[in-house]
């Protein structure tokens, strides 16, 4: 295939907790099967590229949440690749802006609406370790994440959320995350896809559309796998 571009999404506003590390990994771990790709970052006072293949967005903390919200409902460029069928893979805030609202500062704030989900405040802040047992049709192993917002996440009738919770709070103590075509949501920072490289593998699949990705060398990614789901008692 020609050149992967993967779209990093206002770094300056959305890039909590490491959440570059998504860009990082997926980067890396194209390179190392020999597809061709390059990272673009967008700042929030630049227009997003229309032909990206993957677009990450990260967490944030209120204020440049809702920032970031207005800025890309002006700008419409993720509407246009989610209408192409690009990739999306938002943390956290930024999986809270793609649906039709949320709260920052105690206000409510018009989300791009790019998923049939709305999102609310919960009674405490949820902070701590995330894991789940992914959508069985994708065929992944747990999912394991650090947490840390105060919203909660309600999915619209027929949406699936990416993940069921065996710990921490997710969307709401039940379901973690959105799964809906080529877009993924998810509270899981640390990075996720550092944590979770199968689901970086599912992106460059579905960005790709090559089944049968080489494997690669996962001691590390297996170790830190292995200790952060031993500490909630998974394997
Ligand atoms: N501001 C949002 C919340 O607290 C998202 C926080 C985050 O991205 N870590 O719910």
């Amino acid at each position: 295939m020609s050149e992967l571009t993967i779209v990093w999404v206002y770094p300056d506003l959305l890039s909590t907790y490491g959440d570059r590390g998504n860009m990082l990994i997926l980067h890396r771990r194209a390179l190392a099967r020999g597809i061709p790709a390059r990272t673009v970052e967008v700042r929030s006072d630049e227009k997003l590229p229309a032909h990206g293949d993957i677009y990450l967005i990260g967490g944030g903390e209120d204020g440049p949440q809702a920032s970031a919200a207005e800025r890309l409902i002006a700008d419409g460029g993720l509407h246009r690749a989610a209408a192409d069928r690009a990739v999306i893979f938002a943390v956290c805030a930024g999986y809270q802006l793609l649906g039709s609202s949320f709260f920052a500062k105690g206000e409510k704030c018009a989300g791009l609406g790019l998923v049939d989900l709305h999102s609310d405040r919960g009674p405490s802040r949820a902070v701590g370790e995330l894991a789940g047992d992914i959508a069985p049709e994708l065929g992944l192993p747990p999912l394991t994440g650090f947490e840390n917002h105060g919203g909660r996440t309600h999915l619209g009738a027929g949406v699936r959320p990416l993940a069921t919770v065996t710990t921490g709070v997710g969307n709401d103590s039940v379901g973690e995350g959105v799964w809906a075509g080529t877009i993924l949501g998810t509270y899981a920072h640390g990075p996720a896809l550092a944590r979770n490289p199968a689901l970086a593998d599912l992106l460059l699949r579905w960005a790709t559309g090559e089944e049968n990705l080489a494997p690669l060398d996962e001691t590390w990614t297996g170790r830190l796998r292995a200790e952060r789901l031993a500490a909630v008692g998974r394997s």
